[in-house]
């Protein structure tokens, strides 16, 4: 059997377990590639006008691999940690893909809802399995190496490390004194080299370290998401608040860019909150992105050449 797992949204925090544990059960797993012009352009005419973009890239992936793989791996991510929930849009994300009109696979998709308990997000891969015929026992062991393996490569993304630095085994050269930008946004928008117009890359180029909320421990990210005057409950949107809060005390870094998604309700509020906090601590420059499927070159580098150098300015002055 050949199950396909699309290139985007949560597969740029979860690929590691997704891939290991239908590995292990012995499937074949294909995965769409990098995003380009084409998966966007297909995405975008198959999804919904209001849908956000990492979900009309979501779309063009699927729809790329359809042809490839006899089903499709699609869980429904309703919560990662007890207490928080992630976007309604990734919940309903199997709904609105079986009803796009178009012709997929079987989509496979386990409702991983940390909120039920923990061992939730094991019970439900376990179940799912079960329907294609595995036994429980030989899912458990599956499960066990996927959550290792998930585990490495955290443990990799602590190291300072992206998930493009870690697929591609580069080297850990980003540990070095050069001055520190912290971006901010969700994994699927920056970690996505086209939809995100290579901004990690350019910013390395210019002499940059790249730091992301991925980078900082769990532990971290809990404290300062605790001195926000309410809980946030998005997960995604605590890991930002968080790691821009945290930098905003510190310092550490020499500026902060939050890359949003045009149309994403998380972020707007997201957004508004961090731009608060950065007003408040007025200690660092600060740019707001907004990518959509229209988002052109031209426009990001001449903001981003305006940001870098204000933030050169204020470090020569
Ligand atoms: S959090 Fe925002 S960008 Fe992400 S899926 Fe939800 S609406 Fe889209």
């Amino acid at each position: 059997m050949r199950i396909g797992i699309p290139r985007a949204l949560l597969y740029y925090h979860y690929y590691p377990l997704w891939l290991t544990f239908w590995q292990q059960l012995g499937l074949q797993v294909k995965s769409s590639p990098p995003t380009n012009k084409e998966i966007l352009n297909q995405g975008v005419s198959a999804a919904v006008a209001e849908a956000c973009l990492p979900v009309k890239v979501f779309y063009g992936h699927a729809l790329h691999l359809a042809p490839q793989a006899e089903f499709l791996f699609v869980p429904r991510l309703v919560s990662a940690e007890p207490g928080t929930y992630i976007c309604p849009k990734l919940m309903g994300l199997p709904d609105m893909l079986r009803h796009a009109g178009k012709k997929l696979p079987p989509v496979i998709s386990p409702t991983l809802n940390a909120r039920c308990g923990p061992r939730a997000w094991e019970l439900a891969f376990i179940r799912t399995a079960a329907v294609l015929g595995f036994g429980a026992r030989q899912a458990e062991r599956a499960w066990k190496v996927a959550v290792a393996e998930q585990a490495r490569y955290t443990a990799k993304l602590g190291e300072g490390k992206t998930p493009l630095d870690v697929s591609e085994g580069a080297e850990d050269d980003d540990r070095s004194s050069r001055k520190a930008l912290l971006v901010l946004s969700h994994p699927y928008n920056l970690f996505d080299d086209f939809v995100s117009l290579g901004l990690i890359r350019r910013l390395r180029a210019r002499g940059y370290r790249v730091i992301t909320a991925e980078m900082l421990p769990g532990r971290v990210i809990a404290e300062e998401a605790a001195r926000l005057p309410k809980a946030l409950f998005w997960s995604l949107g605590r890991l930002i608040l968080g790691a821009g809060g945290y930098y905003l005390r510190s310092g550490g870094v020499v500026g902060i860019i939050h890359v949003v998604s045009f149309g994403c309700g998380p972020d707007s509020l997201v957004g508004e909150l961090l731009e608060r906090q950065a007003r408040r601590f007025g200690k660092l420059p600060f740019l707001l992105l907004t990518l959509d499927e229209h988002t052109g070159d031209g426009g990001m580098v001449t903001r981003l050449e305006a940001f870098l150098d204000m933030v050169e300015w204020r470090g020569a002055s």
